[in-house]
């Protein structure tokens, strides 16, 4: 701890700091102070107080990520603790599925870090030089404390690129199968590690696609359905489901996800799915449940205004397509506009369209992607089924 280097927070700085969320931007620190990127700080007040252990940053604006508010050692037993403990949290977060998220960076004590686990082949996002540096601890924790099967890192995010970290894809451990299959409760799908967006599924929807399904009869439409996600659930309980998606490969994935699990009441559509949505309203169609999970709009806060007239646009025009009784399910997981902004604009979309709408639930993401009280940022996706009575 003593040749750790030392941070100093301004007054400002630890005002926040008080708030206990874990996140310092450099405008807190004192001025003219810095270590090497990835080192691991104490962090004081300027009384020479102690405040915390953190991962330092000396490219991006958010300065500091806590690891600790104690002067515990950061060490193989430190880490060892967590995984643990975000393993436990697992096993009984998650039920009837072989694919979840076993660590979600500050959510579980790992800033910087995203761990995926699709039956054993294990996924890596590493977002952080302070936490690239602990992986010499923390892969051989992987294989003693879990069963692992392969581990690849999925170094490609652009956010890396603040951070100065290269972007690679790279599998350092065992073979990823060519034909990976996970279960999500009755729906199997194909899972590609290595070409897939994010880790290769978005497993923060695994229960709102489920919750969706519950809701699924009649006529079902899946906008951005990516492959097939929640067209899959939903076709197990409708007579018809149009997915329309923009990707080709995503729609070649999501046909043979159909095929593997023997569904073929799924008609798939490659369009913009703006298009799509005022094609469908020009030519008078209807339908029972439809899916809006569109990509994030609001990247950051001055993408807001074009964020929202883009979630009202899309969510009038699906209030224009249901049926008096139909479920909407409709999703927003810009961190930038939060659930109240996102109820303002659905009931303004529902107002555009002429309809009178019910909520029947406001969820989050699934359950292996728990949000951290003191970061609302780790609070991002927004749910909402609401239902049209007339
Ligand atoms: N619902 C999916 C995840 C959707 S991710 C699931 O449960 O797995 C968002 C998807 O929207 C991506 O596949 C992306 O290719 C697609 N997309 C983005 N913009 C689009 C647009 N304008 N029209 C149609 N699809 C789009």
């Amino acid at each position: 701890m003593a040749t750790r280097p030392t941070i100093v927070l301004s007054r400002k700085g630890v005002t926040w700091w008080r708030t206990g969320h874990p996140w310092i931007y450099r405008d807190d620190l004192l001025p003219g102070q810095s270590a090497a990127a990835g080192d691991i700080v104490t962090v004081q007040d300027e009384q020479g107080r102690f405040l915390g252990q953190a991962f330092y940053s000396a490219t991006s604006r958010l300065a500091l990520r806590f690891l600790t508010m104690s002067a515990e050692p950061i060490d193989s037993a430190f880490w060892e603790a967590r995984l643990q403990q975000a393993w436990a949290y697992r096993r009984r977060a998650v039920a009837a599925a072989t694919a979840y998220r076993l660590i979600y960076a500050e959510a579980d004590g790992f800033p910087g870090l995203i761990v995926d686990n699709y039956d054993g082949h294990v996924v890596l996002q590493v977002h952080h030089p302070g936490i690239s540096r602990c992986l010499d601890d923390l892969l051989p924790l992987c294989h003693r404390l879990l069963p692992v099967k392969s581990i690849t890192l999925r170094n490609d995010s652009d956010v890396r690129r603040l951070e100065g970290l290269p972007l690679e894809v790279q599998t350092i451990f065992g073979q990823v199968p060519t034909d990976l299959i996970i279960q999500e409760g009755p729906v199997q799908f194909r899972v590609d590690i290595l070409r897939g967006q994010k880790t290769g599924l978005f497993l923060d929807q695994r229960e709102n696609r489920q919750a969706a399904a519950a809701w699924a009869q009649g006529e079902v439409l899946d906008c951005f359905s990516y492959q097939g996600g929640f067209a899959l659930h939903a076709a197990r309980q409708a007579r018809r489901v149009v997915a329309v998606e923009s990707s080709a490969f995503s729609l070649q994935v999501a046909k043979d996800n159909a095929r593997l699990n023997g569904l073929e009441n799924i008609d798939w559509i490659q369009a913009n799915c703006f298009d799509f949505l005022k094609n469908a309203v020009h030519a008078g169609e209807h339908y029972d449940l439809i899916i809006l999970d569109p990509p994030a709009f609001a990247k950051s806060r001055a993408d807001r205004p074009a964020a929202i007239k883009g979630y009202r646009d899309l969510n009038r025009r699906a209030f224009q397509l249901l049926r008096p009784g139909g479920v909407l399910v409709t999703n927003s997981c810009s961190y930038n506009l939060d659930l109240n902004t996102f109820l303002d604009l659905l009931r303004q979309a529902a107002r555009d369209a002429h309809r009178s709408a019910r909520i029947i639930a406001c969820r989050g993401a699934a359950k292996d992607h728990p949000a951290l009280l003191a970061l609302p940022e780790s609070a991002y996706l927004k749910c909402v089924l609401a239902m049209a009575i007339s």
